[in-house]
Protein backbone atom coordinates (compact mmCIF):
# COMPACT_ATOMS: atom_id res chain seq x y z
CA UNK A 1 0.00 0.00 0.00
CA UNK A 2 1.37 3.25 -0.60
CA UNK A 3 -0.38 6.95 0.92
CA UNK A 4 -1.67 7.98 -2.32
CA UNK A 5 -2.17 10.74 -3.31
CA UNK A 6 1.24 11.67 -1.57
CA UNK A 7 3.13 8.50 -2.73
CA UNK A 8 4.80 7.18 0.66
CA UNK A 9 5.63 4.08 2.04
CA UNK A 10 4.04 3.78 5.13
CA UNK A 11 6.66 1.42 6.39
CA UNK A 12 8.77 3.88 6.62
CA UNK A 13 9.90 6.30 9.14
CA UNK A 14 10.34 9.63 8.79
CA UNK A 15 13.69 11.37 9.94
CA UNK A 16 16.00 14.07 9.07
CA UNK A 17 13.51 15.03 5.94
CA UNK A 18 13.99 11.59 4.44
CA UNK A 19 11.50 8.28 4.06
CA UNK A 20 14.12 5.63 5.73
CA UNK A 21 13.16 2.00 7.05
CA UNK A 22 13.58 1.19 10.63
CA UNK A 23 16.97 0.15 11.61
CA UNK A 24 16.22 -3.16 12.43
CA UNK A 25 14.51 -3.36 9.32
CA UNK A 26 11.51 -4.55 11.67
CA UNK A 27 7.49 -3.83 10.69
CA UNK A 28 4.12 -4.32 12.66
CA UNK A 29 1.03 -5.08 10.67
CA UNK A 30 -1.55 -2.22 11.04
CA UNK A 31 -5.10 -3.64 11.10
CA UNK A 32 -8.47 -2.02 9.67
CA UNK A 33 -10.69 -1.93 12.18
CA UNK A 34 -13.92 -2.12 10.53
CA UNK A 35 -13.57 -5.43 9.33
CA UNK A 36 -10.11 -6.73 10.93
CA UNK A 37 -8.19 -6.98 7.77
CA UNK A 38 -4.71 -6.61 7.55
CA UNK A 39 -4.08 -2.44 6.32
CA UNK A 40 -0.47 -2.36 5.97
CA UNK A 41 2.37 -2.74 7.36
CA UNK A 42 4.27 -0.11 9.61
CA UNK A 43 8.01 0.32 10.45
CA UNK A 44 9.04 -1.02 14.46
CA UNK A 45 10.76 1.76 15.32
CA UNK A 46 13.30 1.31 18.05
CA UNK A 47 15.95 3.00 20.29
CA UNK A 48 18.28 3.34 17.71
CA UNK A 49 15.88 5.04 14.96
CA UNK A 50 14.70 7.73 18.33
CA UNK A 51 18.71 7.99 18.51
CA UNK A 52 18.58 8.93 14.77
CA UNK A 53 15.58 11.06 15.10
CA UNK A 54 16.66 13.44 18.02
CA UNK A 55 20.06 13.72 16.69
CA UNK A 56 18.22 15.10 13.02
CA UNK A 57 16.13 17.32 15.59
CA UNK A 58 18.96 18.54 17.46
CA UNK A 59 20.60 19.45 14.79
CA UNK A 60 18.21 21.37 12.92
CA UNK A 61 17.05 23.48 16.21
CA UNK A 62 21.34 24.44 16.05
CA UNK A 63 20.79 25.17 12.68
CA UNK A 64 18.41 26.86 10.13
CA UNK A 65 15.36 26.10 12.25
CA UNK A 66 16.54 27.80 15.08
CA UNK A 67 17.39 30.64 13.67
CA UNK A 68 13.76 31.13 11.87
CA UNK A 69 11.91 34.23 13.03
CA UNK A 70 8.53 33.69 14.69
CA UNK A 71 7.03 35.16 10.99
CA UNK A 72 9.04 32.61 9.18
CA UNK A 73 7.63 29.90 11.22
CA UNK A 74 4.01 31.19 11.15
CA UNK A 75 4.30 31.71 7.13
CA UNK A 76 5.04 27.77 7.76
CA UNK A 77 2.48 26.73 9.50
CA UNK A 78 0.45 28.38 6.98
CA UNK A 79 1.62 26.63 3.86
CA UNK A 80 0.37 23.22 5.95
CA UNK A 81 -2.60 23.92 7.08
CA UNK A 82 -3.12 24.94 3.26
CA UNK A 83 -2.11 21.54 2.00
CA UNK A 84 -3.86 19.71 4.91
CA UNK A 85 -7.03 21.00 3.65
CA UNK A 86 -5.98 20.26 -0.07
CA UNK A 87 -5.90 16.91 0.74
CA UNK A 88 -8.69 16.44 3.06
CA UNK A 89 -9.90 13.82 1.22
CA UNK A 90 -7.41 11.71 1.18
CA UNK A 91 -6.58 12.37 4.85
CA UNK A 92 -10.15 11.53 6.07
CA UNK A 93 -10.11 8.32 4.27
CA UNK A 94 -6.53 7.52 5.87
CA UNK A 95 -7.99 8.21 9.47
CA UNK A 96 -11.30 6.26 8.46
CA UNK A 97 -9.19 3.20 7.43
CA UNK A 98 -6.76 3.23 10.45
CA UNK A 99 -8.92 4.23 13.41
CA UNK A 100 -12.35 3.11 12.24
CA UNK A 101 -14.46 6.66 12.76
CA UNK A 102 -17.47 7.31 11.05
CA UNK A 103 -16.26 9.38 7.21
CA UNK A 104 -17.89 12.51 8.63
CA UNK A 105 -16.10 12.88 12.27
CA UNK A 106 -12.34 12.17 10.06
CA UNK A 107 -13.09 14.92 7.61
CA UNK A 108 -14.18 17.03 10.67
CA UNK A 109 -10.62 16.11 12.10
CA UNK A 110 -8.71 17.13 9.69
CA UNK A 111 -10.26 20.70 9.38
CA UNK A 112 -9.15 20.82 13.27
CA UNK A 113 -5.71 19.71 11.95
CA UNK A 114 -6.10 22.80 9.50
CA UNK A 115 -7.28 25.40 12.04
CA UNK A 116 -4.77 24.19 14.46
CA UNK A 117 -1.99 25.34 11.46
CA UNK A 118 -3.55 28.38 11.00
CA UNK A 119 -4.28 29.56 14.74
CA UNK A 120 -0.46 28.88 15.70
CA UNK A 121 0.50 30.73 12.42
CA UNK A 122 -1.06 33.89 13.43
CA UNK A 123 -0.70 33.54 16.93
CA UNK A 124 2.83 32.85 17.29
CA UNK A 125 4.10 36.24 16.57
CA UNK A 126 1.86 38.06 19.12
CA UNK A 127 4.18 35.89 22.10
CA UNK A 128 6.17 38.30 23.95
CA UNK A 129 8.29 38.44 27.00
CA UNK A 130 7.63 41.09 29.50
CA UNK A 131 9.99 44.12 31.24
CA UNK A 132 10.01 44.07 34.46
CA UNK A 133 10.36 47.37 37.17
CA UNK A 134 13.56 46.58 39.15
CA UNK A 135 16.82 48.17 41.15
CA UNK A 136 17.83 51.56 40.11
CA UNK A 137 19.85 51.29 37.03
CA UNK A 138 19.02 47.73 35.77
CA UNK A 139 16.43 47.23 32.53
CA UNK A 140 15.16 43.73 33.07
CA UNK A 141 13.19 41.57 30.75
CA UNK A 142 12.12 37.88 29.74
CA UNK A 143 12.20 35.90 26.69
CA UNK A 144 10.19 33.28 25.53
CA UNK A 145 12.30 31.15 23.74
CA UNK A 146 11.85 27.07 22.66
CA UNK A 147 12.52 24.27 24.91
CA UNK A 148 14.69 22.98 22.29
CA UNK A 149 13.99 19.06 21.24
CA UNK A 150 10.21 18.24 21.99
CA UNK A 151 8.85 14.71 22.13
CA UNK A 152 5.35 13.94 21.72
CA UNK A 153 3.47 10.69 22.21
CA UNK A 154 0.74 10.24 20.87
CA UNK A 155 -2.54 7.85 21.21
CA UNK A 156 -4.86 6.65 18.22
CA UNK A 157 -8.54 7.97 19.10
CA UNK A 158 -7.53 11.42 17.41
CA UNK A 159 -4.15 11.48 15.93
CA UNK A 160 -4.60 14.49 13.35
CA UNK A 161 -6.75 16.54 16.18
CA UNK A 162 -3.67 15.68 18.77
CA UNK A 163 -0.74 16.59 15.94
CA UNK A 164 -2.79 19.59 15.56
CA UNK A 165 -2.46 20.77 18.92
CA UNK A 166 0.59 19.68 20.35
CA UNK A 167 2.88 19.52 17.15
CA UNK A 168 1.36 22.51 15.81
CA UNK A 169 2.49 24.52 19.14
CA UNK A 170 5.95 22.96 19.33
CA UNK A 171 6.89 23.40 15.73
CA UNK A 172 5.23 27.38 15.86
CA UNK A 173 7.50 27.92 18.81
CA UNK A 174 10.37 26.99 17.24
CA UNK A 175 10.79 23.48 18.24
CA UNK A 176 12.21 20.40 16.89
CA UNK A 177 10.04 17.62 16.84
CA UNK A 178 10.13 13.99 17.43
CA UNK A 179 6.61 12.28 16.86
CA UNK A 180 5.98 9.25 18.38
CA UNK A 181 2.77 7.94 16.68
CA UNK A 182 0.65 5.13 18.62
CA UNK A 183 0.97 1.53 16.90
CA UNK A 184 -2.81 1.00 16.44
CA UNK A 185 -3.02 4.21 13.83
CA UNK A 186 -0.12 6.44 12.60
CA UNK A 187 -0.74 6.77 9.00
CA UNK A 188 -2.07 10.47 9.26
CA UNK A 189 1.21 11.27 11.13
CA UNK A 190 3.20 9.92 8.50
CA UNK A 191 1.31 11.94 6.07
CA UNK A 192 1.56 14.76 7.98
CA UNK A 193 5.08 14.22 7.75
CA UNK A 194 5.02 14.16 4.29
CA UNK A 195 2.89 18.06 3.69
CA UNK A 196 5.54 19.62 6.36
CA UNK A 197 8.24 18.04 4.35
CA UNK A 198 6.33 20.07 1.09
CA UNK A 199 5.17 22.92 2.71
CA UNK A 200 9.26 23.60 3.02
CA UNK A 201 9.76 22.84 6.91
CA UNK A 202 13.94 22.21 7.08
CA UNK A 203 15.00 18.56 7.43
CA UNK A 204 14.99 17.58 10.95
CA UNK A 205 12.26 19.86 12.59
CA UNK A 206 9.89 17.19 12.31
CA UNK A 207 10.75 13.68 12.58
CA UNK A 208 7.82 10.72 12.61
CA UNK A 209 8.97 7.60 13.97
CA UNK A 210 6.18 5.06 14.42
CA UNK A 211 6.60 1.73 16.88
CA UNK A 212 5.23 0.11 19.96
CA UNK A 213 5.21 2.21 22.91
CA UNK A 214 7.35 -0.16 25.11
CA UNK A 215 10.02 0.35 22.46
CA UNK A 216 10.07 3.85 20.73
CA UNK A 217 8.12 5.46 23.01
CA UNK A 218 10.06 4.24 26.16
CA UNK A 219 13.16 5.81 24.50
CA UNK A 220 11.68 8.47 23.36
CA UNK A 221 11.07 9.23 26.71
CA UNK A 222 14.15 8.06 28.35
CA UNK A 223 16.07 10.18 25.92
CA UNK A 224 18.93 12.38 27.37
CA UNK A 225 19.04 14.83 24.47
CA UNK A 226 14.78 15.81 24.63
CA UNK A 227 13.97 18.87 26.55
CA UNK A 228 10.06 18.20 26.91
CA UNK A 229 7.55 15.81 26.12
CA UNK A 230 4.41 15.55 25.76
CA UNK A 231 1.53 12.83 26.08
CA UNK A 232 -1.83 11.77 25.68
CA UNK A 233 -2.99 8.51 26.32
CA UNK A 234 -4.21 6.17 29.57
CA UNK A 235 -3.27 7.02 32.99
CA UNK A 236 -1.01 4.02 33.40
CA UNK A 237 1.49 4.97 30.62
CA UNK A 238 1.40 8.55 31.58
CA UNK A 239 2.60 7.46 35.45
CA UNK A 240 5.36 5.63 33.28
CA UNK A 241 5.91 8.48 30.93
CA UNK A 242 6.60 10.88 34.10
CA UNK A 243 8.88 8.20 35.85
CA UNK A 244 10.61 8.41 32.63
CA UNK A 245 10.84 12.23 32.18
CA UNK A 246 11.78 12.65 35.88
CA UNK A 247 15.61 10.75 35.23
CA UNK A 248 16.58 13.86 33.33
CA UNK A 249 14.26 15.90 35.06
CA UNK A 250 12.57 16.99 31.52
CA UNK A 251 9.07 18.77 32.04
CA UNK A 252 5.74 16.75 30.89
CA UNK A 253 2.38 17.76 29.56
CA UNK A 254 0.30 14.85 30.22
CA UNK A 255 -3.29 14.73 29.11
CA UNK A 256 -4.75 11.58 30.28
CA UNK A 257 -8.70 11.51 30.15
CA UNK A 258 -10.97 11.37 32.49
CA UNK A 259 -14.91 10.63 33.49
CA UNK A 260 -16.64 13.87 32.55
CA UNK A 261 -19.83 14.97 33.79
CA UNK A 262 -22.80 16.87 32.46
CA UNK A 263 -24.95 18.40 35.31
CA UNK A 264 -28.59 19.06 34.37
CA UNK A 265 -30.72 20.81 36.52
CA UNK A 266 -34.70 21.04 36.62
CA UNK A 267 -34.67 24.66 35.01
CA UNK A 268 -32.55 23.66 31.99
CA UNK A 269 -33.75 23.88 28.10
CA UNK A 270 -33.91 20.11 27.70
CA UNK A 271 -34.62 19.85 24.28
CA UNK A 272 -31.31 21.95 23.63
CA UNK A 273 -29.32 19.63 25.62
CA UNK A 274 -30.37 16.20 24.49
CA UNK A 275 -28.08 16.29 21.43
CA UNK A 276 -25.58 17.65 23.44
CA UNK A 277 -26.02 15.06 26.22
CA UNK A 278 -25.98 11.59 23.45
CA UNK A 279 -23.58 13.19 20.93
CA UNK A 280 -20.67 14.47 24.12
CA UNK A 281 -21.13 10.36 24.78
CA UNK A 282 -20.26 8.52 21.48
CA UNK A 283 -18.59 10.92 19.19
CA UNK A 284 -15.72 8.68 18.10
CA UNK A 285 -17.53 6.04 19.83
CA UNK A 286 -16.45 7.34 23.24
CA UNK A 287 -13.23 6.84 22.48
CA UNK A 288 -12.58 10.59 23.58
CA UNK A 289 -10.55 11.50 26.54
CA UNK A 290 -13.44 14.67 27.18
CA UNK A 291 -16.17 11.94 26.32
CA UNK A 292 -18.64 13.33 28.40
CA UNK A 293 -19.96 9.54 30.06
CA UNK A 294 -21.40 10.64 32.98
CA UNK A 295 -24.86 12.77 33.14
CA UNK A 296 -26.15 13.74 36.27
CA UNK A 297 -29.53 14.81 36.37
CA UNK A 298 -32.26 16.89 38.96
CA UNK A 299 -35.13 14.79 39.88
CA UNK A 300 -37.08 16.68 38.58
CA UNK A 301 -36.75 16.60 34.59
CA UNK A 302 -35.15 12.72 35.58
CA UNK A 303 -37.54 10.42 33.24
CA UNK A 304 -37.87 13.20 30.48
CA UNK A 305 -33.78 13.11 30.18
CA UNK A 306 -33.94 9.53 30.11
CA UNK A 307 -36.38 9.13 27.85
CA UNK A 308 -35.15 11.81 25.46
CA UNK A 309 -31.96 9.86 25.72
CA UNK A 310 -33.16 6.66 25.15
CA UNK A 311 -34.99 7.76 22.47
CA UNK A 312 -32.19 8.99 20.89
CA UNK A 313 -29.48 5.62 21.62
CA UNK A 314 -32.39 3.43 19.82
CA UNK A 315 -31.67 5.55 16.43
CA UNK A 316 -27.40 4.96 16.83
CA UNK A 317 -26.61 2.43 14.61
CA UNK A 318 -22.49 1.42 14.61
CA UNK A 319 -21.15 0.00 11.03
CA UNK A 320 -17.90 0.28 9.20
CA UNK A 321 -16.22 3.89 9.03
CA UNK A 322 -16.77 3.70 5.40
CA UNK A 323 -20.55 3.84 5.85
CA UNK A 324 -20.46 6.70 7.60
CA UNK A 325 -23.12 5.93 10.76
CA UNK A 326 -23.58 7.62 13.76
CA UNK A 327 -20.64 5.04 15.73
CA UNK A 328 -17.61 2.77 14.20
CA UNK A 329 -16.22 0.39 15.20
CA UNK A 330 -13.53 0.63 18.18
CA UNK A 331 -10.45 0.25 17.24
CA UNK A 332 -9.13 -2.69 18.04
CA UNK A 333 -10.06 -6.35 19.69
CA UNK A 334 -8.45 -5.61 22.02
CA UNK A 335 -10.61 -2.21 22.87
CA UNK A 336 -13.41 -4.01 22.09
CA UNK A 337 -12.37 -6.85 24.99
CA UNK A 338 -12.04 -3.86 27.52
CA UNK A 339 -15.33 -2.03 26.88
CA UNK A 340 -17.39 -4.96 27.01
CA UNK A 341 -15.75 -6.14 30.07
CA UNK A 342 -17.46 -3.04 31.68
CA UNK A 343 -20.74 -3.60 30.09
CA UNK A 344 -20.72 -7.13 31.92
CA UNK A 345 -19.89 -4.87 35.20
CA UNK A 346 -22.90 -3.13 34.41
CA UNK A 347 -24.75 -6.13 34.64
CA UNK A 348 -26.80 -5.29 37.95
CA UNK A 349 -27.63 -1.79 36.44
CA UNK A 350 -31.05 -0.46 34.45
CA UNK A 351 -30.06 -0.48 30.40
CA UNK A 352 -32.00 2.74 29.60
CA UNK A 353 -31.73 1.77 25.76
CA UNK A 354 -28.94 0.50 23.63
CA UNK A 355 -28.29 1.26 19.39
CA UNK A 356 -27.46 -1.51 16.85
CA UNK A 357 -24.74 -2.95 15.17
CA UNK A 358 -25.84 -2.92 11.85
CA UNK A 359 -27.02 -5.91 10.36
CA UNK A 360 -24.15 -7.28 7.83
CA UNK A 361 -21.21 -5.31 9.70
CA UNK A 362 -17.91 -7.38 8.83
CA UNK A 363 -17.55 -10.20 11.83
CA UNK A 364 -13.83 -9.53 12.02
CA UNK A 365 -14.73 -5.48 13.12
CA UNK A 366 -15.10 -4.43 16.42
CA UNK A 367 -18.33 -3.06 17.13
CA UNK A 368 -19.51 -2.47 20.22
CA UNK A 369 -23.96 -1.46 20.46
CA UNK A 370 -23.71 1.88 22.39
CA UNK A 371 -25.33 1.73 25.60
CA UNK A 372 -27.03 3.70 27.39
CA UNK A 373 -27.30 2.62 31.57
CA UNK A 374 -29.61 5.06 34.09
CA UNK A 375 -30.40 4.98 37.76
CA UNK A 376 -26.64 4.41 38.39
CA UNK A 377 -25.24 4.59 42.17
CA UNK A 378 -21.64 7.27 41.38
CA UNK A 379 -19.71 4.78 43.35
CA UNK A 380 -20.28 1.94 40.36
CA UNK A 381 -17.35 0.82 38.76
CA UNK A 382 -19.38 2.46 35.46
CA UNK A 383 -19.40 6.07 37.54
CA UNK A 384 -16.12 6.09 38.27
CA UNK A 385 -13.29 4.60 35.93
CA UNK A 386 -12.99 5.73 32.30
CA UNK A 387 -14.51 3.21 29.84
CA UNK A 388 -13.35 4.61 26.53
CA UNK A 389 -16.24 2.86 24.28
CA UNK A 390 -19.97 4.26 23.55
CA UNK A 391 -21.66 3.85 27.08
CA UNK A 392 -22.84 6.48 29.40
CA UNK A 393 -24.70 6.46 32.52
CA UNK A 394 -27.28 8.26 34.21
CA UNK A 395 -26.92 9.66 37.84
CA UNK A 396 -29.89 11.35 39.36
CA UNK A 397 -29.63 14.04 42.30
CA UNK A 398 -31.77 16.11 44.15
CA UNK A 399 -29.59 19.39 44.64
CA UNK A 400 -26.86 21.19 43.53
CA UNK A 401 -25.18 20.46 46.30
CA UNK A 402 -25.32 17.30 45.87
CA UNK A 403 -24.79 17.23 41.98
CA UNK A 404 -21.34 18.79 42.65
CA UNK A 405 -20.68 16.41 45.31
CA UNK A 406 -21.40 13.77 42.35
CA UNK A 407 -19.40 15.96 39.96
CA UNK A 408 -16.29 15.92 41.37
CA UNK A 409 -16.48 12.59 43.32
CA UNK A 410 -14.23 10.78 40.79
CA UNK A 411 -9.95 10.78 40.56
CA UNK A 412 -10.36 13.19 36.95
CA UNK A 413 -10.92 16.49 36.41
CA UNK A 414 -10.64 17.22 32.51
CA UNK A 415 -13.85 18.80 31.33
CA UNK A 416 -17.62 19.28 32.76
CA UNK A 417 -20.74 20.99 31.96
CA UNK A 418 -23.68 22.71 33.33
CA UNK A 419 -26.90 23.12 31.71
CA UNK A 420 -29.31 25.35 33.79
CA UNK A 421 -30.93 28.89 32.99
CA UNK A 422 -29.97 30.29 36.64
CA UNK A 423 -27.04 32.71 35.55
CA UNK A 424 -26.05 32.69 39.49
CA UNK A 425 -25.80 28.81 39.64
CA UNK A 426 -23.54 28.57 36.15
CA UNK A 427 -21.07 31.03 37.77
CA UNK A 428 -20.95 28.82 40.94
CA UNK A 429 -20.71 25.64 39.49
CA UNK A 430 -18.25 27.23 37.14
CA UNK A 431 -16.17 28.10 40.03
CA UNK A 432 -16.97 24.92 41.91
CA UNK A 433 -16.40 21.75 39.45
CA UNK A 434 -13.24 20.59 39.04
CA UNK A 435 -12.14 20.47 35.83
CA UNK A 436 -9.58 22.00 33.11
CA UNK A 437 -12.65 22.77 31.13
CA UNK A 438 -16.25 23.94 32.18
CA UNK A 439 -18.95 24.45 29.52
CA UNK A 440 -22.28 26.22 30.24
CA UNK A 441 -25.39 25.18 28.22
CA UNK A 442 -23.42 23.29 25.34
CA UNK A 443 -20.48 20.85 25.49
CA UNK A 444 -17.06 20.60 23.80
CA UNK A 445 -17.97 23.97 21.77
CA UNK A 446 -17.12 21.97 18.60
CA UNK A 447 -13.64 21.32 19.50
CA UNK A 448 -11.89 24.68 20.89
CA UNK A 449 -9.14 25.21 18.80
CA UNK A 450 -8.50 27.90 20.91
CA UNK A 451 -9.57 26.89 24.06
CA UNK A 452 -6.78 25.86 26.81
CA UNK A 453 -7.45 21.96 27.30
CA UNK A 454 -5.81 19.86 29.99
CA UNK A 455 -6.97 18.36 33.38
CA UNK A 456 -5.93 18.26 37.21
CA UNK A 457 -6.45 15.32 39.03
CA UNK A 458 -5.37 11.72 36.97
CA UNK A 459 -6.72 13.61 34.25
CA UNK A 460 -3.07 14.56 34.16
CA UNK A 461 -1.43 17.95 33.97
CA UNK A 462 -0.19 21.21 31.95
CA UNK A 463 -2.15 22.90 28.35
CA UNK A 464 -2.41 22.31 25.53
CA UNK A 465 -4.49 24.42 22.63
CA UNK A 466 -5.60 27.82 22.46
CA UNK A 467 -2.59 30.93 23.04
CA UNK A 468 -1.86 28.74 26.88
CA UNK A 469 0.08 25.93 24.70
CA UNK A 470 2.58 28.56 22.96
CA UNK A 471 3.54 29.04 26.62
CA UNK A 472 3.53 25.14 27.56
CA UNK A 473 5.65 24.80 24.79
CA UNK A 474 8.47 28.00 25.71
CA UNK A 475 10.52 28.37 28.50
CA UNK A 476 10.74 31.98 30.14
CA UNK A 477 14.49 33.71 30.45
CA UNK A 478 14.95 36.52 32.70
CA UNK A 479 17.22 38.89 31.55
CA UNK A 480 18.75 41.29 33.92
CA UNK A 481 21.11 44.32 32.81
CA UNK A 482 23.08 46.20 34.54
CA UNK A 483 23.70 50.36 33.01
CA UNK A 484 24.07 52.32 35.98
P1 LIG B 1 -3.74 2.55 24.98
O1 LIG B 1 -3.51 1.57 26.10
O2 LIG B 1 -5.14 2.99 24.90
O3 LIG B 1 -3.19 2.14 23.66
P2 LIG B 1 -1.47 4.11 25.77
O4 LIG B 1 -1.49 5.20 26.76
O5 LIG B 1 -0.76 2.86 26.18
O6 LIG B 1 -2.98 3.87 25.41
O7 LIG B 1 -0.87 4.60 24.38
C1 LIG B 1 -0.74 5.93 24.00
C2 LIG B 1 0.62 6.14 23.36
O8 LIG B 1 1.62 5.84 24.33
C3 LIG B 1 0.92 5.22 22.18
O9 LIG B 1 1.65 5.96 21.21
C4 LIG B 1 1.77 4.15 22.80
O10 LIG B 1 2.63 3.52 21.86
C5 LIG B 1 2.57 4.95 23.79
N1 LIG B 1 3.15 4.16 24.89
C6 LIG B 1 2.66 3.02 25.46
N2 LIG B 1 3.50 2.59 26.44
C7 LIG B 1 4.53 3.46 26.50
C8 LIG B 1 5.72 3.57 27.31
N3 LIG B 1 6.00 2.69 28.24
N4 LIG B 1 6.53 4.62 27.10
C9 LIG B 1 6.27 5.54 26.16
N5 LIG B 1 5.18 5.49 25.36
C10 LIG B 1 4.32 4.47 25.52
Amino acid sequence: MTIRPLDIDPSLCFIAGAWVPAKSGQTLPLVNPSDGSALCDIARGSSDDIDSAVAAARAAFNGDWGRATAVERGRLMSRIGALVLENIDALAELEALDVGKPLRQARADVVALARYMEFYAGAVDKLHGTTIPYLDGYTVYTLREPHGVTGHIIPWNYPMQIIGRSVGAALATGNAVVLKPAEEACLTALAFGELARRAGLPAGALNVVPGLGAEAGAALTAHKDVNHISFTGSVGTGRMIQQAASTHIVPVTLELGGKSPQLVFDDADIDAALPFLVNAGIQNAGQTCSASSRILVQRGVYDRVVSGMAEKYQALRAGPAMDDLEVGPLVSGRQKEIVEGFLAAGHDLNVAAKGTVIEGAPKGGAYVAPTLFEGVSPDHKLAQEEIFGPVQVIIPFEDEAEALAIANGTDFGLVASVWSRDGARQMRLARALRSGQVFLNNYGAGGGVELPFGGSGLSGHGREKGFEALYGFTTLKTVAAFHG
